[in-house]
């Protein structure tokens, strides 16, 4: 099969690689197309069993708790985006010349440039903001859009479904990018890149160049962070189609080929007639929201992947008024005592942490988790001015206490050993001690939430509460 385009899956031997989000529908659409499907996973569960009862009614055959030997006669592999390159699947497949695709993959090898051009978007932190406010923007133009990929709606479903769209707003991991490897984004936007999931990638150089996929074959615009230095020299090392523009976005004010920020208002000198000279004016600051640095940046991003689709500017404003970001990033609680309560439980990593630290002028910063091998010297010593005090909650809790002991010495801290579902409302009370009126309470924890709590979800959650508790009590 390898590069050659797939037109008969009639009798085709494809091994579907871990049930679950990806594995199941996958599954399902290989076997109506009439492949000989066999799924592999390396769980042997409950759920999985039922799961796999399920398929298996469909004339699928599943292999629990065997994810590692690949199956007799193969021809091709369908991998759920989490497995790690190195399992000994792969490393069977590769011997025996058998090619692997994610599931983003299968949906472009089915359907994927016949259904809708893709305006498709990647980074570190910030990409589900993006992908969501680039359908806002694309929605206000009158187009037939929607957010798929990692978030909601599976690309698979999207470009499969009953549903007929003229563009697509495309969120793509470093995890689906690594197994994507002939997709082709009309235009492609990389965020920003900062260490994460290196221990499933090998090395920042092989993260960043799966990032650096989605400028691959771009048409129109690849959308760079001007202040991301990285993100810039994955498009220069990308191979685009001829006329493919690089198109940079910053929060200062723009050069030419940039979009930026001019005293309070979003500008476009990229997509504008004479572009030496001229400048567009797109929308206002604040009908960011909220309109922190970091997430005006996304906005940027967004537009301009809008813009290179040929959105007109009055969209953009329409399409940002008309957002609301999804639930536990940065979204603002209550105010109780003339303290502002601000959940950004989805800040799990250090970058992202960083982003909404620089948001706020002062702050109590709750923290604390799991770390996933991060290191706090940097984010504490960039945030070191901004902190009232800190309060640390979870496993990992002293690797943060170090590096304020380092770095912030004379930031008050409050260290809580507890971990039952009563610690959230501890930490918010002790928060709200340190607190003065003016100040920010602010939960991004810059660690993932498990060691506590079931996901991120439910950490931000347990602080709401509390901080609600709290309000009823003042
Ligand atoms: P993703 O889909 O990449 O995980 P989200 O839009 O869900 O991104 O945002 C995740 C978290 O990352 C937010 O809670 C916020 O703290 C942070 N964040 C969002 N945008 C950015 C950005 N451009 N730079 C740094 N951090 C960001």
């Amino acid at each position: 099969m390898g590069s050659r385009e797939v037109t008969d899956w009639q009798g085709k031997n494809v091994t579907v690689a871990g049930l679950g989000v990806s594995g199941i529908p996958a599954a399902k659409v290989l076997r109506g197309l009439g492949a000989v499907v066999t799924v592999v996973n390396d769980g042997d569960d409950e759920r999985s069993r039922a799961q796999a009862a399920e398929l298996e009614a469909l004339g699928v055959t599943v292999r629990l708790g065997d994810g590692a030997t690949l199956p007799a006669g193969t021809e091709l592999i369908v991998t759920a985006p989490g497995w790690k390159p190195d399992k000994p699947l792969f490393a069977a497949a590769a011997e025996a010349g058998v090619p692997v695709w994610g599931d983003v993959e299968l949906a472009w090898r089915l359907r994927g440039p016949d259904a809708a051009p893709w305006l498709a978007v990647t980074g570190t932190n910030g990409k589900t903001t993006t992908v969501q406010m680039l359908a806002s923007i694309l929605k206000a133009a009158g187009l037939r859009t929607a957010a798929v990929g990692n978030i909601g709606v599976s690309v698979l479903d999207a470009v499969l479904g009953e549903e007929t769209y003229d563009v697509l707003a495309v969120e793509l991991s470093s995890y689906q990018l690594h197994w994507a490897p002939s997709v082709r984004a009309h235009s492609g936007a990389v965020l920003n890149l900062a260490p994460d999931h290196l221990d499933w990638h090998g090395s920042m150089e092989a993260y960043a160049a799966d990032k650096g996929r989605i400028y691959e074959g771009n048409r129109v615009a690849c959308v760079y962070n001007v202040a991301d230095k990285l993100t810039e020299d994955l498009v220069r090392e990308a191979d685009v189609e001829e006329g493919c523009r690089a198109v940079g976005f910053t929060l200062g004010a723009p050069g030419p080929s940039q979009l930026g920020v001019v005293e309070g208002i979003l500008v476009d000198r990229a997509f504008v007639e004479n572009r030496q000279r001229n400048a567009q004016e797109l929308a206002e600051v604040s009908d960011v929201v909220p309109a922190a640095p970091h997430n005006i940046a996304n906005a940027l991003a967004a537009a301009a992947l809008a813009r290179a689709y040929g959105v007109p500017a009055a969209a953009v404003r329409d399409g940002l008024r008309a957002f609301t970001p999804d639930a536990h990033r940065i979204a603002h609680v209550a105010d109780v005592d003339g303290v502002s309560y601000v959940d950004d439980s989805k800040a799990t990593n250090t970058h992202a942490a960083e982003a909404s630290l620089a948001a706020y002028e002062s702050i109590v910063w709750i923290a604390g988790g799991l770390a996933k091998g991060a290191t706090f010297d940097e984010i504490v010593a960039k945030s070191a001015p901004r902190l009232r005090g800190a309060v640390l909650i979870g496993a990992d809790r002293a690797l943060i206490r170090e590096a304020l002991a380092r770095h912030a010495p004379e930031v008050p801290v409050v260290d809580l050993e507890r971990t039952d579902t009563g610690a959230m409302l501890q930490a918010v009370q002790e928060a709200r001690r340190l607190a003065r009126p003016g100040d920010t309470v602010l939960l991004a924890p810059a660690c993932a939430s498990m060691d506590m709590f079931t996901n991120y979800n439910k950490r931000g959650d347990a602080f709401a509460e509390a901080v609600r508790e709290l309000g009823a009590g003042a």
